[in-house]
Parts: structure tokens; sequence; C-alpha cells
């Protein structure tokens, strides 16, 4: 009997490929092992098994496959059953999921690193070629295969690095993480029988005679203030001036236990270990209520207005699940905003919190994959962002989606275009999981899913600690204007409320959701302003490097002196960004420390967390930053929230704009009066009685919501109508025309009115590729499948006309 293997690939293609396998391999894949497999003139690629089987390929040849690579799965069933609804839902290939999904050190190409077998004997038979990679992976530890491919002046290098390593003399990618050693750092911690008084007091009395154990012993409960816990040997010898020696006989004697601790775990404190709050009425009222809402129902939304506590809410759900031995998967919109929140799990879970960091090292990120992968008895919380939905969740038994409302769960680019929230909430379901979706300010498509019954629904209205949410006041920058209140960018009004802050020792936020100084540089003799030579948009001017920069494609260059045009030097800024804020209002308050948040103040690993933790340690009076301020942060001490113009957020032109506004607005007045005394929030705008502004300074995400959707039915937008959006892209702009018109013609035929378009976007070019969209509206009534179906075979005639070979073609399933 023949066997074969159907595998995904690394790559976008329509179908499973199949591969021939032997008897003997037979006995060792199992599905979710990954293979090597050659596939095209000459790669290699890391591929899935995804089905084992006796049935040969009708119309090719299948070829064997080059090695196994795992001996067991490291894909789980579940994962491949999740890869396919993504496949499927959102319209992308398997292959694009499984990118999405592995950590880079998993996948082996043609890109992978080689590098030498350390050798026992020097009788090598090689040929030249051979000789001259072995000769230079003396020198350098790894090479590329495009270097292989240089030293040896060949283009096709894959059958010599095949013949290596059928040789045994390289090894190929998979070293890097199988030569992986996490960082180990030893500790101890006392024998819990010491706990009992009487029994240590004879210890103590016992180890008389050695005194530099009995010195270690004390020298242990000094470090810890008397309780017993895990303490580093090198405090320890430090502390008590004893040597290893004397840390080994203690262990022998059975005084202490060892312990090796991770290094990357370490950080995590024991000190700030603490005990779960008890919550209060309100809390304890959702609670019971998210229970009873799971007897009926899998996903349920928390609706809880901001500092209500949510947060600890969570926890008890969380250490319900744990005392279960079940996992437990915590969404968040961004993990490197999310430092205080890894700290408070941590100081009630400990070292059950993993957190999953996409600015985490290849290591890193193997190893919680492997930490997961392999646990089915302990229990974890797992703590990320998007992609950490597609990790190996054995054993859930809970999903946190965390602000919920975040655009940034959904992914833009590239594919798969998932939306982390609906890819959790098909997980929860193939895993008989409960999912509990939070916000203060929930999406449009939650609530009315929740108003549907759908999902069930719990609200918190009080804030925690019987606070108030903050008072509100809208600001009319243009009668300020008029009477010439204003300075720069602040009306008399925010800079007297600033003052009073200020006095008060209160902390302030400035918010303004643009970053750099102005996004406008123009010359007031001819009217010109410098763009992007790549996309259509103005750079934006940047002070403090003195340049212009595209926020699209990053092209910058140095500031202009005069105008490109005409040459005169009347250059002046329209608009104004954090930059700007930060500037003017130090100049307002010269005695005061202002920081900036935003892209540009943030880079690198703990970006963040400098800034954060600058505020949150008093050190920094006023924050100024842009949208990253409303993502859940919790400051004690904010009093006043400035935003410093509603209306760029209400006019931008997107039909969740209103929604979003709102959204943004009333989480970023959620920062302030979280302790002490109630918060106060001014809202600068030229129209201050347009109804999202009203609705946000009443608090009245209700009434926000009925018009909404309101509009919603009137213009046939989501969550009453699907939507898919078809992004033709090429960098001529006839052939994009064409392109759009044959493709928006076609779909008509099939899906008649509800084809909008094809319509450029407001930005038309972008990195030197004119996109064209075209939207499909679903109708509730309507079939997705059919409507998918429909969508893909016009897609594939497209693709076989050879005039639009060169268009790209986008798919993204719910777009917005
Ligand atoms: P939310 O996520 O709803 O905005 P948080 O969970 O961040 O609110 O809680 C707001 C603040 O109130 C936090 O500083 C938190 O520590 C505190 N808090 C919430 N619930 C309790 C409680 N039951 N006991 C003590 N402090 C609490
Ligand atoms: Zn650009």
């Amino acid at each position: 009997m023949n066997f074969f293997i159907d595998v995904i690939l690394p790559i976008p293609l329509q179908k499973l490929y199949t591969y021939s396998i032997t008897k003997a391999e037979s006995d060792f894949v199992s599905v979710g092992t990954r293979v090597a497999v050659p596939f095209g003139k000459s790669k290699i690629y890391t591929a899935i098994v995804s089905k084992i089987h006796h049935e040969e390929p009708k119309v090719y040849v299948p070829k064997s496959i080059h090695q196994i690579l795992d001996e067991s799965p490291v894909i789980t069933n579940q994962q491949i059953n999740l890869w396919n609804w993504i496949s499927k839902y959102y319209m992308c290939s398997l292959g694009e999921v499984m990118r999405a999904a592995l950590p880079s050190a998993f996948l082996l190409e043609s890109e992978t690193l080689i590098s030498k077998i350390e050798l026992e004997f020097n009788d090598l038979d090689l040929s030249d070629n051979e000789f001259l990679i072995y000769e230079a992976l003396q020198f350098r530890p790894k090479l590329k295969v495009a270097e292989i491919a240089a030293i040896t002046d060949r283009k096709t290098v894959l059958p010599l690095i095949k013949q290596l390593l059928e040789k045994g003399i390289i090894e190929v990618h998979e070293e890097i993480y199988e030569k992986y050693k996490p960082k180990l750092v030893r500790y101890v911690h006392l024998n819990a029988i010491y706990s009992n008084d009487e029994k240590l007091q004879e210890l103590i009395e016992q180890l008389k005679r050695a005194k530099k154990q009995q010195q270690m012993v004390l020298s242990y409960f000094s470090i810890n203030s008397g309780k017993i816990k895990a303490t580093k040997v090198s405090d320890l010898i430090k502390v008590s001036g004893g040597s290893s020696t004397t840390v080994k006989a203690l262990i022998d004697k059975g005084v202490f236990l060892e312990d090796y601790i991770q290094e990357d775990r370490v950080v995590f404190n024991d000190d700030n270990r603490l005990e779960q709050k008890s919550l209060n009425q309100f809390q304890n009222k959702a609670l019971e209520d998210i229970k009873s809402a799971f007897k009926n129902h899998d996903v349920a939304l928390l609706h809880g207005v901001t500092s209500s506590g949510k947060t600890e809410v969570y926890a008890k759900l969380i250490a319900s699940a744990l005392s279960k031995q079940k996992n437990v998967l915590y969404l968040v919109p961004e993990i490197a905003l999310t430092t205080q929140l890894v700290g408070r799990l941590q100081s009630y879970f400990g070292e059950k919190v993993i957190v999953y960091h996409s600015r985490y090292s290849l290591n890193e990120r193997v190893e919680a994959w492997y930490k997961l992968l392999n646990n089915t008895s302990e229990g974890f919380i797992v703590l990320g962002a998007r992609s950490s939905v597609l990790l190996p969740l054995p054993n859930l038994d809970l999903i946190i989606v965390d602000e919920e409302h975040e655009q940034s769960y959904k992914q833009f680019d590239p594919a798969p275009r998932y939306h982390a929230r609906d890819t959790a909430i098909v997980l929860a379901k193939f895993s008989n999981a409960k999912i509990l979706l939070g916000s203060a300010t929930p999406s449009l498509e939650s609530y009315y899913n929740a108003s549907n019954k759908k999902y069930g629904i719990v609200e918190l209205n009080e804030r925690f600690n019987n606070l108030l949410l903050p008072e509100m006041e809208l600001v009319d920058i243009k009668d300020k204007l008029k009477r010439k209140r204003m300075t720069g960018h602040f009306s008399d009004r925010l800079i007297e409320e600033i003052q009073f802050s200020l006095e008060e020792k209160g902390q302030i936020i400035l918010f303004q959701n643009r970053r750099g100084f102005a996004p406008i540089v123009e010359c007031k003799t001819c009217g010109h302003s410098p763009q992007c030579p790549n996309c259509d948009v103005s750079l934006t001017y940047h002070q403090f490097r003195s340049e212009l920069r595209c926020h699209y494609c990053s092209h910058n260059i140095p500031m202009i002196k005069n105008c490109d045009a005409c040459g005169n030097t009347s250059l002046d800024t329209k608009g104004f960004g954090t930059e700007q804020i930060e500037t003017e209002v130090k100049l307002l308050f010269p005695n005061y420390k202002v920081a900036r948040m935003d892209l540009d103040t943030t880079r690198g690993k703990h970006g963040y967390k400098k800034v954060i933790n600058a505020f949150e340690s008093g050190s920094v009076d006023i924050l100024v930053g842009t949208q990253m301020l409303t993502k859940g942060l919790d400051f004690k001490n904010v009093r006043l929230v400035g935003i410093m113009n509603a209306d760029t957020l209400l006019n931008f032109p997107d039909f969740r704009a209103h929604e979003r506004s709102f959204q943004l607005m009333a989480q970023v007045a959620g920062r302030s009066g979280r302790q002490g005394s109630r918060g106060k929030v001014l809202i600068q705008t030229y129209n201050p009685y347009h109804k999202i502004l009203q609705q946000v300074a009443s608090h009245d995400y209700k009434s926000m919501y009925d018009e909404q959707i309101d509009q919603r039915h009137n213009f046939k937008y989501p969550p009453v109508y699907r939507l898919i959006r078809i992004t033709l892209r090429q960098k001529d702009y006839n052939k994009v025309n064409l392109a759009s018109d044959w493709m928006a013609k076609s779909l008509r035929q099939i899906l008649g009115s509800n084809v909008l378009g094809p319509e450029y976007p407001s930005i038309a070019r972008i990195r030197n590729q004119y996109n064209k969209h075209i939207l499909v509206k679903i109708p509730g009534n309507q079939s997705i499948t059919k409507t998918k179906e429909a969508i893909l075979k016009v897609k594939n005639s497209f693709t076989s006309i050879s005039e639009f070979k060169s268009v790209r073609v986008v798919l993204n399933v719910d777009n917005y």
C-alpha cells in the first residue's frame, strides 16, 4: 500500500499539496508534524501535515519528502481546524494563515540558515563545491542559502545543501530552536515543614555547630521578611557570607529545596505577590450576571464604564478556570501598552501568566509555543495581542477579549485579514470554552449581537470607589477664536483648568490624534506644499528631528527652508500634531514636566514602559499623546483630560467615524478621575452641537448606539449588512481603472446593486501603487458562502485575463 500526506505549505496556494511517504515514514508522521518538502524548481519549504491517506493524486506524480522535522506534532488538531475556518471565512490560503500563526523559527525554507555539525573526524569526502561551503562554515557559524549561492557561484544550491545534509555535515534551521536552551537561574526555598515555628527553632538549634549554615537560614529569613519563597542562590550567598558548599549542605539535609527558574520569568518577583481584591457589590453582581449569562450563551458582553473595575472581575473568572487546571486566553489590543495589566495579573497568578509578545525574540516565542503545546495539566493565562489567538491552546476554558471595540484586533495587511475577536469566538466554540468581551464603549456589532440576544449582556455602570464619571465640558473654539481667547491651540478655559489641576497637584493628559508637529507645510506665497513622491499625501513636519516625513511609507527629507516651487522663505504650517502641543504647553507652563507618548517616542522594546512609568510615578505632570492613551491605562492621579480638537476625528471619511470618535473620546476621558476626586474633561471643537459630542459629554452610549444603528440600517452598513472589500492594486493608474471597471461589472452581473464602486480611497496612491476599492454589501438574508463563492469565481476569471496579470487583488472580509 502507498502512503501519502497532504500538507499545508507556507505560501498562497488554493489547495493542499500531496507528497508520497514511505511505510517507515508513515510511522513517524502524524497530523500537525512538520516536514521539509521540495516545491517548485528548487525551493525547500517547511510544511505541516494535515492529512495522511492512501489516495494517489490524479494530476501529478507526488514527490517524496526531504525529511520529517518533528518527533511529535507541533500544531494541534484544533489549530488546524481554526486555520481552516480563518482561510474560508477571510478568503485567504491556509498557507497565509500558517505563516501568521507559526513563529518564523518554525519555518525552514530556501532563506534558511545553514550551520555545520561538529564532526569528530576530519576525513571528509567532499566535492569542490561542498568543500567551499564547509570551509566557509569554519569562519561563519551560519550561512544563508543566498550566501552559499554566492560562495559557490551557483544559482541552484539546494541539491548541494541536500547532499551535505545527507552526509551529516551540515544542519538546517531546526537547530535554531532545538539548540535553544532557556537561561536558568538557581533558586532555593525553605522546606515547608519549617513554617512551623517549633520546627524552625529546632532547626536553628541543630545547626548550632554549622555556623555558616545557620547564618544562611537566618539570612534567608531576613531577605524574605520571615516568609517562605523562592530566593536566588546568588543573593543568599552574598547576604549570608556563605558559599555554594553551604547551600549544597543545606539542600542535602533537605532544609532547602532547589528550583531552577527561567531567566525571563525571573522578572516576576514574588514580593509583588498580592491577594486578589474582593469585589464591591456592583462587581459581584456583574460577576454573577456573567456566570448566569454563560448558562445560556457562549459569548457574553461586559459593558462596564471606564474604571468600574472590569479587570478585577476578569481576575475572578480567571481564578476559577485555573482552579480547574484549565487555560485562559486574555486578549488585549496592544501588548506593549499593558505593562500595568501584566503586573496586576502576575501579582495574582504569578508564573502562570504567559505573555506572548510580538516584540519578543524568536526563541522566546518558540518557548512560549512549546510551553503551551506540552501543557495540558496545569492551567495558564496567555496574555497577548491579536496573533495569540493562533497559538496552541489546549484545554481552553475561558477567553477574555478586553477592549473588544479596538480596531487593532483586525489585521489589515498582509493576509490573513482576520479579526482576533471574531476568530476568538470561533475558537471558543471549537474548544467548548466561554468567551467574555469587555468594553466601556462596545463596538456596534457586539452591542447589536447582545441586543439581539445572540450574546449575553452584563452592565456595570458604577465606577469603582463611588467615583463619578468625569465632568465634561465642550469648548467652542470658533467662538474663542473670534473673541481672541486662544493661545496657539489652547483655549482660555483649557489653560485655566490646566492651571487649576497643576495647583491641586493633579496630572493632565492632552489628547491629539496626530503625531508630528504639523501635517502640512505650505508656502504662503505660492500655496505649494511638499508631497510624498510615493504617496498621495503631504509630508508631515517633525520639528524635533527637523524633517518632513510621510506617515504611509516613511519617506523623509530634511526640513526645507525655501519653498520648492517658488523659492520663497514664507513657509507656514497647517494643522497640528502632538509635537506642536508639547511645544506649546511647555511654553505655557515652563515650570512643569511635560512628556509625549506617540509612535515617535515609544520605539524599542521598552519604549512605552518608560513613558508609562514616568507618568505613573508622578515625575511627569502633563502627558501629550495620541490614541495610545486610550487603551485601558490606569493612572491614579489624572485630574484633567484635554481633547485638543474633536473635529478631525468626526470628519474622518469612514462609515464608522462617529462610532470611533465616541469610543476614542469616551476612553480618553475615562483616564481622568480614577481615584481621589472627580475628574474633568475639556473637549475643544468647532461644532459643540454635534450629536456625538453631546453624547460623549453626557456619557450616553445608548443614544449613540441607537442613532448609529439607525444610520447603519438606512445606509446598509455593518452590523446590519456585511461587507467585503475588494482592492485592486497596481502602479499604473489606467490599468487599475480598467481592471476595477471589469471586476465591478462582472460582480454586478451576479450580485446586482449591492456592489459599490470602483472608487478611489481618499489616498489613492500609497508606495507608488494605486488602490481602487469595490465594496460588496451583503444583506442579512443573503448567503455569505454563496456570495464569497461568486467573488472567488469572478476573481479567478479576472486572474486568467493576461492584461490584468500584474494587478493585485486584495480581498478583505469585514474590512472595518
Ligand atoms: P476598568 O478596566 O473597568 O477601567 P480597572 O479594572 O482598571 O477598571 O479598575 C480601576 C481601578 O480601580 C484600578 O486601579 C483597580 O485596582 C481599582 N479597583 C477595581 N476594583 C477594585 C476592588 N474590588 N478593590 C480594590 N480596588 C479595585
Ligand atoms: Zn509616502
